[in-house]
């Protein structure tokens, strides 16, 4: 037996995430998320788990309910990504629109590792858990990791493995300059806004010059950044051979103390 329709609906608008959506749902019906979707029958307390993993018969109870179409009910739900974008997805909020999310409104584009913009209302997305007052980050950084996210974005949706892995590089690279350690997918999604703009800001520094030149000139190395360039370029012996002739001749330039902290 279907659930009956609820009282009132909401129209989902384009590019919303399904979870969002059901709350704002639950909202116009004078309910909680939970509420809502023990109506439906759904056996889950948030609609969060549905985002990424949604069967029919969940699709067929909330159209239903909510006397939505099937397709578009399915399709606010993430499906059908590269593996780029499925890595590049986050699992849970990180950023958001500070307008839009006072609408109510949570967008599938904010999970996305590229995205720096609201794509509804054009405001700089926000760290959801990260502290305000970030606005001592400079312009120049700003503009470099737009331009950054754009690259990461096309990478991901190109589904390219090699431009892909071309900048993860650049952010393993960045992290180790900002002594940021774990994995590069994570910290393009970290709460610390200044940790995910450095590293989309690398990825732009990549397209134009040799990276490792352009961070060797800017920040002295250490052992912890020596171990992530090891990592970065494992796969690319002559790169690395590359890296360590410019450190070498760096060290020798700057005396026997940094020397000693290349050997
Ligand atoms: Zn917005």
């Amino acid at each position: 037996m279907k659930p009956r329709p609820l009282p009132k609906t909401v129209a989902p608008l384009p590019d919303e995430l399904l979870s969002g959506w059901l709350s704002r749902l639950a909202a116009a019906n004078y309910c909680d998320d939970a509420e809502l979707l023990a109506h439906i029958e759904i056996d889950t307390t948030h609609g969060s788990s549905l985002d990424f993993n949604i069967d029919a018969a969940a699709v067929d109870k909330i159209s239903g309910a909510a006397r939505t179409d099937p397709n578009t009910v399915r399709s606010l739900a993430f499906s059908k990504m590269t593996l780029s974008e499925t890595l590049l997805t986050a699992r849970v909020p990180f950023q958001s629109c500070r307008e839009c999310s006072r609408r109510g409104l949570s967008l599938k584009q904010w999970r996305r590792a590229w995205a720096f913009d609201c794509q509804v209302c054009g405001t700089r997305l926000v760290q959801t858990l990260g502290k305000p007052g970030d606005e001592q980050l400079s312009e120049k950084l700003r503009n470099r990791a737009r331009r950054g996210a754009g690259v990461l974005e096309c990478a991901a949706r190109s589904g390219c493995t090699k431009r892909f892995r071309r900048a993860m590089r650049a952010v393993t690279f960045a992290m180790s300059l900002k002594s940021c350690h774990g994995e590069p997918l994570f910290a393009l999604q970290s709460h610390k806004q200044e940790v995910r703009l450095f590293c989309l800001a690398a990825i732009d520094a990549a397209q134009y010059r040799p990276l490792v030149k352009a961070a060797i000139s800017s920040s002295s190395i250490d052992d912890y950044a020596r171990v992530a360039l090891l990592r970065a370029f494992e796969k690319e012996p002559r790169l690395l051979a590359a890296v360590d002739l410019i450190a070498q001749r760096r060290a020798r330039s700057i005396g026997p103390m940094a020397a000693e902290s290349h050997n």
